[in-house]
Protein backbone atom coordinates (compact mmCIF):
# COMPACT_ATOMS: atom_id res chain seq x y z
CA UNK A 1 0.00 0.00 0.00
CA UNK A 2 1.29 3.00 -0.82
CA UNK A 3 -0.73 5.71 0.53
CA UNK A 4 1.05 5.66 4.41
CA UNK A 5 1.48 8.16 7.22
CA UNK A 6 4.77 7.82 6.79
CA UNK A 7 4.67 9.16 2.62
CA UNK A 8 2.11 12.16 3.57
CA UNK A 9 4.30 13.19 6.44
CA UNK A 10 7.54 13.26 4.44
CA UNK A 11 5.56 15.82 2.15
CA UNK A 12 4.35 17.68 5.00
CA UNK A 13 7.82 18.07 6.11
CA UNK A 14 9.69 19.27 2.52
CA UNK A 15 6.44 21.54 2.21
CA UNK A 16 6.09 23.17 5.57
CA UNK A 17 2.39 22.68 6.10
CA UNK A 18 -0.31 20.46 5.77
CA UNK A 19 -2.47 21.67 3.67
CA UNK A 20 -5.62 20.71 0.84
CA UNK A 21 -3.50 21.80 -1.66
CA UNK A 22 -0.63 19.67 -1.18
CA UNK A 23 -2.99 16.82 -0.14
CA UNK A 24 -3.86 17.27 -4.12
CA UNK A 25 -0.18 17.30 -5.36
CA UNK A 26 -0.25 13.74 -3.09
CA UNK A 27 -2.78 12.27 -4.29
CA UNK A 28 -1.73 12.88 -7.89
CA UNK A 29 1.77 11.56 -7.07
CA UNK A 30 -0.25 8.13 -5.65
CA UNK A 31 -2.00 8.14 -9.21
CA UNK A 32 1.12 8.33 -10.98
CA UNK A 33 2.51 5.38 -9.18
CA UNK A 34 -0.42 3.38 -9.64
CA UNK A 35 -0.84 4.10 -13.17
CA UNK A 36 2.87 3.61 -13.89
CA UNK A 37 3.30 0.34 -12.15
CA UNK A 38 5.98 2.01 -9.88
CA UNK A 39 7.04 1.20 -6.70
CA UNK A 40 8.36 3.15 -3.40
CA UNK A 41 12.40 3.26 -2.29
CA UNK A 42 13.00 1.29 0.61
CA UNK A 43 12.17 4.27 2.57
CA UNK A 44 8.99 4.29 1.58
CA UNK A 45 9.14 8.20 1.17
CA UNK A 46 9.95 8.64 -2.53
CA UNK A 47 10.18 6.93 -5.41
CA UNK A 48 12.97 4.61 -6.01
CA UNK A 49 16.25 6.00 -7.30
CA UNK A 50 16.58 4.10 -10.43
CA UNK A 51 13.27 5.07 -12.29
CA UNK A 52 12.48 8.67 -13.44
CA UNK A 53 9.59 10.39 -14.23
CA UNK A 54 8.98 14.18 -15.59
CA UNK A 55 6.47 16.34 -14.39
CA UNK A 56 5.02 18.99 -15.91
CA UNK A 57 2.59 21.10 -13.84
CA UNK A 58 -0.11 23.35 -14.78
CA UNK A 59 0.23 25.80 -11.65
CA UNK A 60 3.06 27.02 -9.12
CA UNK A 61 0.78 25.89 -6.30
CA UNK A 62 1.40 23.46 -2.60
CA UNK A 63 0.55 20.55 -4.30
CA UNK A 64 3.73 20.61 -6.60
CA UNK A 65 5.81 20.32 -3.66
CA UNK A 66 3.89 16.90 -3.16
CA UNK A 67 5.73 15.77 -6.48
CA UNK A 68 8.63 17.01 -5.80
CA UNK A 69 9.23 14.62 -2.71
CA UNK A 70 7.39 11.72 -3.78
CA UNK A 71 8.20 11.22 -7.29
CA UNK A 72 11.55 13.31 -6.87
CA UNK A 73 10.50 15.38 -9.98
CA UNK A 74 12.79 18.24 -9.16
CA UNK A 75 13.18 21.55 -10.07
CA UNK A 76 17.18 21.15 -10.02
CA UNK A 77 16.98 17.81 -12.01
CA UNK A 78 15.17 19.78 -14.57
CA UNK A 79 12.49 16.63 -14.51
CA UNK A 80 10.25 19.38 -12.53
CA UNK A 81 8.69 21.92 -15.42
CA UNK A 82 6.09 24.46 -15.50
CA UNK A 83 3.29 25.14 -17.88
CA UNK A 84 1.58 27.77 -15.95
CA UNK A 85 -2.20 28.44 -17.21
CA UNK A 86 -3.68 27.82 -14.14
CA UNK A 87 -5.20 24.71 -13.78
CA UNK A 88 -4.96 21.95 -11.41
CA UNK A 89 -3.33 19.63 -14.03
CA UNK A 90 -0.07 17.62 -14.15
CA UNK A 91 1.00 15.48 -16.71
CA UNK A 92 3.77 12.63 -16.05
CA UNK A 93 6.32 11.24 -18.29
CA UNK A 94 8.07 7.94 -17.87
CA UNK A 95 11.03 8.54 -19.68
CA UNK A 96 12.27 4.27 -19.74
CA UNK A 97 9.07 3.23 -20.97
CA UNK A 98 7.75 6.36 -23.31
CA UNK A 99 4.15 5.90 -21.51
CA UNK A 100 2.34 9.57 -20.48
CA UNK A 101 -0.51 10.60 -18.36
CA UNK A 102 -2.22 13.89 -17.91
CA UNK A 103 -4.12 14.40 -14.81
CA UNK A 104 -6.73 16.84 -14.37
CA UNK A 105 -8.39 17.86 -10.73
CA UNK A 106 -12.37 16.95 -11.83
CA UNK A 107 -14.33 20.56 -11.78
CA UNK A 108 -16.59 20.97 -8.61
CA UNK A 109 -14.11 19.12 -6.13
CA UNK A 110 -12.26 22.34 -5.75
CA UNK A 111 -15.52 24.24 -4.25
CA UNK A 112 -15.31 23.37 -0.32
CA UNK A 113 -13.48 26.00 1.97
CA UNK A 114 -9.62 26.53 2.16
CA UNK A 115 -9.84 24.57 5.91
CA UNK A 116 -12.13 21.75 4.93
CA UNK A 117 -9.98 21.24 2.26
CA UNK A 118 -7.28 19.25 3.78
CA UNK A 119 -9.51 16.51 4.86
CA UNK A 120 -11.93 16.56 2.31
CA UNK A 121 -9.14 15.83 0.02
CA UNK A 122 -7.66 13.09 2.15
CA UNK A 123 -10.80 10.54 1.94
CA UNK A 124 -11.08 10.59 -1.81
CA UNK A 125 -9.11 8.15 -4.01
CA UNK A 126 -6.43 9.49 -6.78
CA UNK A 127 -9.06 7.74 -9.10
CA UNK A 128 -12.24 10.10 -7.52
CA UNK A 129 -10.33 13.24 -7.86
CA UNK A 130 -8.64 13.18 -11.50
CA UNK A 131 -9.75 12.80 -14.82
CA UNK A 132 -6.81 10.88 -16.84
CA UNK A 133 -6.15 11.77 -20.56
CA UNK A 134 -3.74 11.82 -23.30
CA UNK A 135 -0.72 14.53 -22.35
CA UNK A 136 -0.33 17.78 -24.73
CA UNK A 137 2.60 18.85 -24.60
CA UNK A 138 5.42 16.55 -26.04
CA UNK A 139 8.22 15.25 -23.13
CA UNK A 140 10.76 17.88 -23.12
CA UNK A 141 14.79 16.81 -24.28
CA UNK A 142 16.54 16.09 -20.71
CA UNK A 143 18.14 19.29 -19.54
CA UNK A 144 21.16 20.31 -21.17
CA UNK A 145 24.29 22.02 -20.04
CA UNK A 146 24.83 25.46 -21.78
CA UNK A 147 27.90 27.41 -21.07
CA UNK A 148 27.96 31.02 -19.71
CA UNK A 149 29.13 34.47 -21.56
CA UNK A 150 29.46 38.16 -19.72
CA UNK A 151 26.46 40.00 -20.60
CA UNK A 152 28.12 43.05 -22.62
CA UNK A 153 26.04 45.79 -20.48
CA UNK A 154 26.54 44.46 -16.98
CA UNK A 155 28.99 42.14 -17.28
CA UNK A 156 27.24 39.23 -15.12
CA UNK A 157 28.37 36.03 -16.16
CA UNK A 158 24.50 34.36 -18.33
CA UNK A 159 23.74 30.78 -19.77
CA UNK A 160 24.41 31.19 -23.53
CA UNK A 161 20.99 30.01 -24.21
CA UNK A 162 19.55 33.23 -22.15
CA UNK A 163 20.95 35.62 -23.81
CA UNK A 164 19.83 38.20 -26.04
CA UNK A 165 21.13 40.39 -28.90
CA UNK A 166 20.86 43.78 -28.78
CA UNK A 167 22.84 46.19 -30.91
CA UNK A 168 24.78 43.07 -32.13
CA UNK A 169 25.98 42.81 -28.33
CA UNK A 170 24.97 39.73 -26.82
CA UNK A 171 23.65 40.86 -23.38
CA UNK A 172 21.41 39.25 -20.58
CA UNK A 173 17.97 39.27 -20.50
CA UNK A 174 17.74 41.92 -17.76
CA UNK A 175 19.82 43.87 -19.55
CA UNK A 176 17.62 43.68 -22.55
CA UNK A 177 14.30 44.26 -21.34
CA UNK A 178 15.70 47.32 -19.34
CA UNK A 179 16.67 48.56 -22.49
CA UNK A 180 12.67 47.50 -24.28
CA UNK A 181 11.54 49.63 -21.09
CA UNK A 182 13.31 53.07 -22.19
CA UNK A 183 12.88 52.39 -25.94
CA UNK A 184 9.64 52.26 -26.97
ZN1 LIG B 1 0.48 24.55 1.30
ZN1 LIG C 1 23.29 42.20 -18.23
Amino acid sequence: MKDNNQLWESCVHFHGHACGGLMIGYKASLYALDYFGLELGPEETSLRQDEELVCIAENDACGCDAIQSILSCTIGKGNFLFHLCGKQAFSFYRRSTGQSVRLVLKPGLSKTTRDKSLEYFGKLTPQEMFDAGETRILLPERAKLFSSKACSSCGEMTGEAWMRIRDGEQVCSDCFSEYDRFHV
